[in-house]
């Protein structure tokens, strides 16, 4: 019988979510949402050394933002639960014991102190210690004492950890959904803590056994985990679980933008990106990192970005929505290669997302942003910025920077573009300039009438079209930017237009006498 597909994202709480870790969870979502099955989060915090208060809250709030939903898991439930690790705890023992009793794994009493100092013997000898099946017998285990020194050491309550028994020389083999066929010797791999002397399992072992009892059907994980999955496939083995034991797929690694090793939290730094979904502050050290939800980037836009990092649909198509992604996604066309993060092209997917924002939406976003600079206008006048401005916006900060002339008049004017267009008596036409327009009488076509006059003056005193009207510019916007001047005289209006002028005679007029 077919099993129904069951996917879980299994993050431990030891930070903020990272990028990558956002996009695995966008394919195990996709993955399961196309095959109709169910996907689930598992948190999996059995290293206590390295919780971190708040970022199970941060994963969930992430999700939430993004809109990316679970079917099970923390903070839903279901029939699985709890899907805590630390809430598992007491199951674990059970199967480390099992494996035991079965020979796939045994005690190792070696403390600390002991591991250390060998490990500092074979480093003066320039060997790399391992704890596998060439040394396991020379260590302090219930492989190498005898039964009565073992039943010794547990009566007496002595700390030990509980290890898997690697088989010697065996052929491990796994095949990845993405990386193929993949085969590992078992004498080269070192056996593994399951079970810790904390009474905690490890991740190996929690992982296995929770994949099994939640009835996972496919793991699909970054790449880093691909080292520890020989084990994994042999912990299925040992358990008798082979005939359920999911498929795997391991996923290319989330390049840094020149291409070479993983992106880091400190790339992003550098190079002014965001690496996390949300602003995270670190509890212990405050330290602050930014978040592409703070940084203003639409869930959706960084979801589009996250889905083609690493996978493409095989056509041209760029531009998806969530159900879309849903549609055509496949593991097939997920890519081997790492993929590496481009700025822009997250700029891109940014700007193609806030061009689907209404009028309506951008213009309230907008008016909240100006209140915070105690600016207030009418709705109508944001709007109609807004209108005017909206293709030049990637995010819906830079509506202000794009379109603070609107709301400000100038005090400066850019130098270089002063220089080459006010010149020979640019004030005195001016002057004619903003006297003619005062007569032109008031009105919605007040802007029109001013183009058509400004044209006609222009050819009939033969003057400089270019340098007139980029002066004109420069009085009412400080700058050569911005739309096209009839649009920006029909929204600054008769009067406001006018005095602008009037003040760059003033400014511009005392500056050229001043040289
Ligand atoms: N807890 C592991 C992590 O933090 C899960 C790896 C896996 O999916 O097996 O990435």
């Amino acid at each position: 019988m077919e099993r129904r597909v069951r996917v879980r994202f299994a993050p431990s709480p030891t930070g903020p979510l990272h990028i990558g870790g956002v996009r695995t969870a966008l394919y195990n979502y996709l993955f399961a949402k196309k095959n109709g099955g169910d996907f689930l989060l598992r948190i999996e915090d059995t290293d206590r050394t390295r919780f971190v208060e708040g970022a199970e809250r941060y994963i969930i709030e992430s999700f939430e933002w993004l809109g990316i939903k679970f079917d099970e898991g923390v903070g839903i439930g279901g029939d699985y639960g709890p899907y805590r690790q630390s809430e598992r705890k007491d199951m674990y023992r059970k199967y480390a014991l099992e494996l035991v009793e079965k020979g796939w794994a045994y005690y190792a009493f070696d403390t600390p102190e002991e591991l250390d100092a060998v490990r500092k013997r074979y480093e003066a000898e320039k060997k790399n210690f391992q704890y596998d099946c060439k040394t396991r017998m020379s260590l302090r285990n219930s492989l190498s004492l005898s039964r009565q020194e073992v039943e010794r050491l547990l009566e007496e309550g002595r700390a030990y950890v509980i290890r898997f028994r690697f088989p010697e020389n065996e052929d491990i083999h796994l095949d990845d959904l993405i990386r193929g066929h993949v085969k590992m010797n078992s004498s080269l791999l070192d056996d593994k803590v399951l079970y810790k002397s904390d009474g905690m399992p490890t991740y190996h072992l929690a992982n296995i056994v929770d994949d099994h009892l939640m009835k996972i059907t496919h793991v699909i994980r970054g790449e880093e985990w691909l080292p520890s999955c020989p084990l994994h496939v042999m912990l299925y083995k040992a358990f008798g679980w082979e005939d359920t034991m999911p498929a795997f797929a391991h996923l290319p690694l989330l390049l840094k933008p020149e291409g070479n090793g993983k992106l880091s939290k400190r790339d992003g730094d550098r190079l002014g990106f965001p690496v996390f979904p949300l602003q995270w502050t670190d509890p212990k050290t405050k330290e602050v990192s930014s978040g592409y939800r703070e940084s203003g980037y639409l869930p959706e836009a960084v979801i589009n970005m996250l889905a083609l990092l690493g996978w493409n649909s095989g056509t041209e198509q760029e531009l998806f929505s969530l159900d879309e992604l849903v549609q055509v996604f496949s593991i097939e066309r997920i890519s081997k290669h790492g993929a590496k993060f481009d700025l822009e092209k997250a700029k891109w997917f940014n700007h193609q997302y806030l061009m689907k924002v209404s009028d309506e939406e951008l213009t309230d976003a907008f008016m909240s942003d100006l209140k915070s600079r105690n600016i207030e206008r009418s709705k109508d006048f944001v709007a109609s910025v807004v209108r005017l401005i909206r293709e030049r916006c990637n995010f819906v900060k830079d509506l202000w920077s794009n379109s603070d002339y609107f709301f400000v008049a100038p005090e400066e004017y850019a130098e270089k573009a002063l220089k080459k267009r006010w010149k020979d008596g640019m004030t005195e036409k001016m002057m004619v300039i903003s006297n003619n327009l005062q007569q032109i009488s008031d009105g919605k076509d007040w802007g029109q009438k001013a183009e058509d006059f400004l044209m006609k003056h222009i050819t009939d005193n033969g003057l400089n079209m270019g340098q007139v009207m980029n002066s004109i510019r420069l009085a009412v916007v400080g700058d050569t930017k911005g739309p096209n001047m009839l649009d920006i005289m029909n929204v600054l209006g008769k009067d406001e237009i006018i005095s602008r002028i009037n003040k760059a005679i003033e400014r511009i007029g005392i500056l050229c006498r001043e040289e």
